[in-house]
């Protein structure tokens, strides 16, 4: 705008009002519509309508006007080169047609389609903040039967500004809940093949496990060794297509969850962790220090017990042999704080956050013989918060410190 508009107070304040509105707008059709009743009111015309540039085709497409427009005319292209909104677009200025009837650009089958009869128009082009065409803002026929004046130019070319910038946000708006549609949908089918391959997959592994433990009693002890490996895998696969079906349970939210109210440190003790047989082959001592305080919690049980068995496979398997990890209970005003320090391979401080996201692991050659899918963090840290508390992960001098935190029962005694 190279000149400041004539405008009164009470146009200013009516104008700052219809800013407030239109850029509360975020659907694009209500903000249209909006649009086209303020072009109407504000230049006293019998109607107005808006043509939107597509960015793609650059071809303008009736997206509303005061008298409905027919769907199949919505989807009709009107051209730049031979209409008058393109006309007004490609001058990039405002443009007022007298008597549209004596204009070689006019197109007679709109007003037919509607059912109008089109005399004089006043058209202003809209920009978007970078100053590019959006598309064009149409007032249809005085009311008064006058021809329009120079204010009806300036108040619809302020609207056009105030509109044009509004309407790019609600298209950016528009295409970016596509967008996320799209990904909600992609994420539902990823989350629907983890149900039915983790519950396929179960079927056939337990018929596997159960011959194999049978034949291994059974077997020859030159056989042994060959069997014990055969054991073993098939109860790796079994934890990986456990995270795999509580994943799902995650998903089913809040409702799932079966709560009761449980003392924390005696449902730690009765894990007794401290026996863990990993751990124990690989030669780590693992300390449990529970309060003599009764530590009551309203939980899903068996949630809880993932979590805690989450977190103590990786502390063992993120430590060498002959490490440590300890354990601690505490209360702490009206929660319970669940520790667990670890002296293994540590964690790199700029991936503290991002082992909670599902299927992220840390790349590093120390680690790249660990198994596991980069689920059980992730699992724990929604189930963790499915019950309103928190968990998150430190890097210590040597090793790591994961803290869970959970809200104590507000009932005494159990
Ligand atoms: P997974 O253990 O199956 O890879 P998790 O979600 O449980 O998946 O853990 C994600 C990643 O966080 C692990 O791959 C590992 O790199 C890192 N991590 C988790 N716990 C520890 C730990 N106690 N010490 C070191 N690194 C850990």
């Amino acid at each position: 705008m190279t000149q400041l508009p004539n405008i009164d107070a009470a146009g200013l304040a009516r104008m700052v009002q219809i800013s407030r509105v239109l850029n509360s707008t975020t659907e694009l059709s209500t903000l249209l519509n909006q649009i086209i009743r303020e072009a109407a009111t504000l230049t006293r015309t019998e109607a107005a309508s808006i043509l939107l540039l597509d960015p793609n085709t650059r071809q303008l497409h009736f997206k509303a006007s005061s008298n409905n427009i027919p769907p199949q005319m919505a989807n009709m292209p009107v051209s730049l080169d031979d209409s008058i909104a393109g006309a007004i677009l490609k001058a990039d200025e405002p443009m007022i047609i007298p008597d549209v009837t004596q204009d070689p650009r006019w197109n007679k089958d709109v007003d037919k389609a509607i059912n109008f009869q089109t005399k004089a128009i006043l058209g202003v082009p809209m920009r978007n903040v970078d100053q590019e065409p959006v598309g064009v803002i149409e007032a249809i026929n005085k009311l008064d039967g006058a021809g329009f004046t120079p204010q009806d130019v300036e108040t619809l070319t302020i609207l056009a500004d105030i509109a044009g910038v509004a309407v790019e946000k609600a298209r950016l708006i528009e295409e970016l809940q596509q967008a996320n549609a799209e990904l909600s949908e992609l994420d539902q089918l990823k989350t629907d093949f983890i149900a039915i391959a983790s519950h396929e997959l179960r079927t056939p592994l337990s018929v596997i496990l159960g011959y194999v433990s049978f034949l291994r009693e059974e077997a020859s002890p030159a056989m042994m060794d060959q069997f014990d490996s055969v054991l073993q895998a098939a109860v790796h696969l079994r934890s990986l297509i456990q995270d795999m079906l509580n994943l799902r349970y995650v998903d089913a939210g809040v409702t799932a969850l079966d709560l009761e109210v449980v003392d924390l440190g005696r449902l730690v003790r009765d894990l007794a962790l401290d026996e863990d047989e990993t751990a124990v082959a690989k030669a780590q001592t693992i300390t449990v220090t529970v309060p003599d305080e009764p530590l009551p919690i309203r939980v899903d049980k068996p949630m809880i017990e993932v979590i805690i068995s989450n977190l103590l496979s990786n502390a063992i398997k993120f430590t060498p042999q002959n490490g440590r990890v300890d354990i601690t209970l505490r209360r702490q005003g009206s929660e319970v704080w669940f520790t667990m320090i670890d002296n293994g391979i540590g964690i790199p401080k700029d991936q503290l956050d991002r082992i909670f996201k599902r299927f992220y692991q840390v790349e590093s050659p120390l680690r790249r013989h660990h198994e596991g899918m980069g689920l059980g963090l992730s699992i724990a840290k929604e189930l963790v918060e499915l019950h309103n508390g928190r968990i998150w992960a430190e890097t210590l001098t040597e090793g790591s410190k994961f803290t869970m935190v959970l809200p104590l029962h507000a009932t005494a005694g159990i």
